[in-house]
């Protein structure tokens, strides 16, 4: 199929050309005629699918159409939960309206970075919004912005959101929206929680979703490597060194441990930082920036990396501590083999991990190989399951939770 069978404008598909783009995913095979149907969808996604253009084509398409106002309103909102994806998006939006007469203007509104200025882009108008719900709230407070000639409305990462804890928020946004527009709602899997929050949204939606098969892409090798736990950062080094690997992300569970390894790192005399929820809007874009152009070669950084971040040419994804839930290995994973190219994404397994990672496995419905490297063989035991249910994110009880219990318990 080429990108020609949908009815796109010649701009676009010029544009499409010109960046590579030469046939649609499956995801924008699916979803693209269906936005340009003027229909809501409700898309299983990953970050990796091509999803972010399935959705901007047929917008970008549709805005083209419009007549010309002196001053722009809003049109498109999008959400998104983090800033790293949101200014993503909007970049996609700018690289595929480059070649308008008119170009749409795009405005990002999220935490970190001044809200006098995000200010003044909304009241000089604007025709597309991309924000995180937090600062657009805060923006809204302040009666700056007017969604009334709103069309479309897309959720990014729905999933996500709900795992943020950003439910609240999300309602208070759709309050002021018009009744009358197209949704667009996007999401890793289809919980009862997100179908919940999906009928709040619209009760039209068509389903779409891409068999799970082709969500962790052919062209990502998967290793599965034994490791004692005190020797996992020798054992990094080892095949960093001995595999030449170069541009290399590597997840850790927690900020500390990132800045700790990361320090340490450089020491060995490796271009190596990291990449955590502690750092400024400032520092995080420039850390990113400093990676994508290789000045940083090894990246320790914790969850807020395994979403939407797209650098193609990260050619490694290390998981130095496991993921905590099976959604979050895809989305790691995923970083790496992009857009056609091949990766390699590598696990350490310590004893204690084993129980957890034979979870992951399953849900993921993949069994992998497992493999030792010479000279850092496992002598730890592994660790039985613990009794009861697994600690599952999600699943867990958060302090809230268990203050609630107690509180019943002893009223
Ligand atoms: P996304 O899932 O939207 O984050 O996209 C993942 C990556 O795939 C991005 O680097 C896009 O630039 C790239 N991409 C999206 N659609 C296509 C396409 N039709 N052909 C080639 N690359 C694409």
């Amino acid at each position: 199929m080429s990108f020609s069978s949908f009815s796109l404008s010649s701009l676009l598909l010029n544009r499409l050309h010109n960046i590579g783009f030469n046939s649609p995913t499956p995801i924008q095979e699916k979803v693209i005629p269906l936005v340009l149907k003027s229909e809501d969808v409700l898309v299983q996604a990953q970050t990796g699918s091509g999803k972010t253009a399935a959705f901007v084509l047929p917008i970008l398409h549709a805005l083209q159409k419009e007549p010309k106002t002196k001053k722009p309103h809003i049109k498109v909102l999008v959400l998104t939960p983090t800033r790293e994806l949101t200014l993503q998006v909007a970049e996609v939006f700018k690289t595929l309206s480059q070649d308008f007469e008119q170009k749409p203007k795009v405005v990002t509104i999220i935490g970190g970075q001044s809200i006098g200025e995000q200010l003044i882009q909304v009241q000089k108008g604007c025709d597309i919004v991309v924000a995180t719900s937090g600062r657009l709230l805060d923006i809204v407070a302040k009666k700056q912005i007017s969604f009334a000639h709103l069309n479309y409305f897309v959720l990014d990462e729905a999933d996500k959101m709900l795992d943020l804890n950003f439910t609240e928020e999300l309602e208070n946004i759709l309050k002021i929206l018009p009744q009358k527009r197209q949704n667009l709602l996007f999401s890793a899997t289809f919980s009862p929680k997100i179908l919940d929050m999906v009928s709040k949204i619209t009760q039209n939606a068509i389903q779409v979703s891409i068999k799970s098969d082709e969500t962790i892409v052919k062209t990502l090798h998967q290793r599965i490597i034994q490791v004692n736990k005190a020797n996992k950062s020798a054992l990094l080094r080892h095949l960093i060194v001995s595999e030449k690997l170069e541009h290399i992300l590597v997840f850790m569970a927690n900020k500390r441990s990132c800045d700790n390894i990361a320090q340490k790192f450089r020491k060995y005399g490796f271009n190596a930082d990291s990449f955590h929820g502690d750092l400024t809007q400032e520092e995080r874009m420039l850390t990113l920036e400093e990676f994508k152009n290789q000045d940083i070669h090894i990246l320790f950084a914790t969850d807020i990396a395994a979403r939407g971040l797209d650098i193609q040419t990260i050619t490694c994804v290390v998981n130095y501590d496991l993921p905590r839930s099976s959604a979050d290995y895809v989305h790691r994973i995923g970083r790496t083999a992009r857009a056609g190219k091949s990766g390699l994404a590598i696990t350490l397994l310590c004893g204690e991990d084993f129980e957890h990672f034979k979870l992951i496995e399953k849900r993921c419905n993949i069994c992998l190989q497992k493999e030792e490297i010479e000279g850092f063989e496992m002598s730890e035991e592994i660790i039985a399951k613990p009794k009861g249910n697994p600690p599952i994110k999600g699943k867990r009880k958060s302090k809230k939770d268990k203050l609630r219990e107690k509180l019943v318990k002893e009223s």
